[in-house]
């Protein structure tokens, strides 16, 4: 199929990741939808191209249980953290704004001080913290997020009955401030950014704790973004949209999909962004210089519409965007940008050494779109970035030790993570940390009618019939197996799908201590198909070699691999204060934090013969790579795992001095 003035078919995209291969499904499915969750009777939707059913689909959060590992650990810290917060601060300004009396006094950061006042992200914590609870208790079935979850959309519930307007905002102008950005007056900041947080909140709250009540907030909530936007030109809609707008078109997507009502999916058609969608859908690169978060979102709501609505230009718009983004803008750890932004691809060696690369939320958003893309089209080349962003980037996100996360993990040789702090910072990253480590349960596995996907190598537990589970134990990746162990009430037929991941030349296969097959194939998936009776063992082997990784565009600029694990040199913490001085309130000022100056230690020669020279350390994916300069040797080891301390992600490889010429 020829895309219209592209020049490119579909398949030619797609090239790299794999075949789509969807099914189509009836547009009755919404009707059903509608029916079920009891919808009011809406107007009739315009005839729709049929929807797309996911080629494969995740297990819902409550099916899989993590086991002790790093992920469990990072999830109880979260799980800390979550408890430790106040609804009633968080719910402060809300209340305020629907002339009720505040129950506890406002939390700091982006949500009351004056510093960020203009950027209007007062109330985004709430629709983070209610996606993270509804989460948590999805993934946990633990009591106490699912009081948190009820507790707080009642109390919106009220809010919306004492204002009755719809609308819930925590913005210190109150509805004024939508109403002069409805009006298309000058305003500042990012009033609909954070209005999605708090819808999102109340979709999660609805999908994971299967709230009536959240339901019926969220549509009213909608009712009231429908009736505001009304008035408004195309023409209009599309300025407002310049400003940074989150996910609008998703969030409403979903409420179409939840509700069927068709006022919804039209709204979200209007919240996408045509300046992005044009030429994203005729295959054109135009990211250079784009704020990088506000454009994630906006994807991911592209392909809510594909799955809703068939509509072929919202699927190469998301599948060409992630292709960009992820195999051409990205540093080692699988994030991007500089600032905030996306910069030229030629211009990588400029940027890599900022303090300010890779914004966390980015990463958020990014495995979003690469779940939702893996449910299209299941190939492996997806599964390996999420792997990739997961370790390097999601869980070296949390410090170990107070559960805080970062915004920026930057690669300026001899700096260190910052984190948030707890109350006094609520960041955007903070906010989509509190939901990261919340759901780690949600994409090591995938299935369809027969088969079940192995996408991650983490400690779990699968249940996928009653009677019929498979759990999975390793310590990957400090050791390169995992194990399968089937526990059934009754023989099964499942063909068990085992990613070889892309960085493993041959993985090998056992089923009961006998090796099967070997795969020579990375970035596949390794096909097992059989009955499988209770006690089978499968295992997995994945040798990993260290290598070294050359920046886009500039070789002599590498960062080194082990697996899908970053390795960072670990600099030590010379002119670090106390402990807990990397927890900053203020993320513009990381850059410039830590101004001392630093020198690193100089890698010279060739990178391949570093690593050659490279020698294992005691401990699991630690090396000792020789230097010179300030050290004689530099000790690499996970990046996931650096925290209060100087690190190096990227080395510019020093030209090996010239040799003393004899005579
Ligand atoms: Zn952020």
């Amino acid at each position: 199929m020829q895309t219209k003035g592209s020049g490119f078919s579909r398949r030619s995209l797609l090239k790299g990741v794999g075949s789509l291969g969807l099914a189509a499904a009836s547009p009755k499915v919404f009707a059903a939808a509608a029916a079920a969750a009891g919808a009011p009777s809406a107007p009739s939707p315009d005839p729709l191209p049929p929807a797309v059913v996911p080629t494969v689909t995740s297990f819902a959060l409550g099916d899989v249980d993590l086991l002790d590992g790093p992920f469990l650990k990072a999830r109880a810290l979260d799980q800390q953290y979550l408890l430790s917060l106040e609804p009633d601060r968080m719910l402060h300004s809300f209340r305020v704004n629907a002339g009720l009396p505040p129950k506890a006094e406002i939390y700091g950061g982006w949500e009351s001080v004056s510093t960020w006042a203009d950027i209007h992200c007062q109330g985004h914590t709430l629709g983070h913290y209610l996606s993270a609870c509804a989460l948590m208790y999805g993934a946990t079935q633990d009591a106490r997020f699912k009081e948190r979850t009820d507790y707080i959309v009642a109390d919106l519930r009220d809010c919306q009955t004492a204002s009755k307007t719809g609308l819930l905002t925590a913005f210190p102008e109150g509805n004024g401030l939508m109403d002069t950005m409805l009006s298309g007056k000058r305003f500042s900041g990012v009033p609909w950014y954070t209005t999605h947080k708090v819808l999102a909140g109340l979709r999660d709250a609805k999908l994971y704790t299967d709230s009536p009540v959240a339901l019926e907030v969220l549509t009213k909530f909608c009712d009231w973004a429908v009736t505001a936007t009304a008035p408004l030109t195309d023409e209009q809609f599309q300025k407002m949209l310049d400003a940074e707008h989150g996910g609008m078109n998703e969030v409403l997507a979903d409420t179409y999909a939840m509700t069927g009502d068709a006022r919804y999916l039209a709204l979200s058609r209007r919240f996408c962004h045509q300046s992005v969608l044009d030429p994203l859908s005729r295959l054109r690169d135009h990211l250079d210089g784009l704020h990088s978060n506000t454009q994630i979102p906006k994807v991911i709501g592209f392909n809510r519409l594909y799955q809703l609505t068939g509509q072929k230009n919202y699927l190469i718009a998301s599948a060409f965007f992630w292709k960009t983004v992820a195999n051409t803008r990205s540093f080692v750890i699988g994030n991007h940008g500089d600032g905030e932004h996306f910069f030229p691809v030629a211009e990588f060696s400029e940027h890599v050494f900022s303090a300010k690369a890779s914004e966390t939320c980015c990463e958020y958003n990014m495995l979003k779109l690469t779940r939702m893309l893996f449910e299209l089209d299941p190939s492996a080349a997806y599964a390996d970035f999420y792997e990739r962003a997961l370790y390097n980037d999601i869980l070296a996100s949390q410090d170990p030790d107070t559960g805080m996360v970062t915004y920026f993990q930057g690669n300026r040789p001899g700096y260190m993570k910052l984190y948030c702090t707890p109350v006094d910072s609520f960041w955007c990253c903070t906010g989509s940390g509190m939901e990261n480590h919340a759901k780690y349960n949600d994409s090591i596995y995938f299935k369809d009618d027969r088969s079940i996907y192995v996408n991650l190598f983490i400690p779990s537990v699968v249940r996928l019939q009653p009677g019929v589970s498979l759990t999975q134990t390793t310590q990957f990746p400090e050791v390169p197996t995992t194990k399968l162990q089937w526990k059934t009430d009754r023989p099964v037929e499942v063909t068990m799908q085992l990613r070889h991941p892309h960085w493993c030349k041959t993985a090998k296969v056992r089923i009961n201590g006998k090796v099967v097959l070997e795969s020579r194939q990375p970035s596949s998936y390794i096909e097992l198909k059989r009955e499988w009776h209770s006690g089978d063992v499968v295992e997995l082997e994945m040798p990993m070699k260290l290598r070294a990784v050359p920046l886009p565009g500039d070789d002599r600029i590498v960062a080194f691999m082990y697996g899908p694990v970053v390795l960072a040199g670990a600099l030590g913490n010379e002119g670090i204060a106390a402990p807990r001085a990397d927890l900053t309130v203020n993320e513009r000022l990381i850059g410039t934090v830590l101004n001392t100056p630093f020198t690193a230690p100089t890698l010279t020669g060739d990178a391949d013969t570093l690593v050659a020279q490279a020698k294992a350390s005691g401990s699991p994916l630690t090396f000792s790579i020789p230097a010179s300069g300030t050290a004689t040797s530099v000790k690499l080891m996970p990046y996931y795992k650096i925290a209060h301390e100087r690190y190096a992600t990227y080395w510019k490889i020093a030209p090996e001095p010239d040799l003393p010429t004899t005579t």
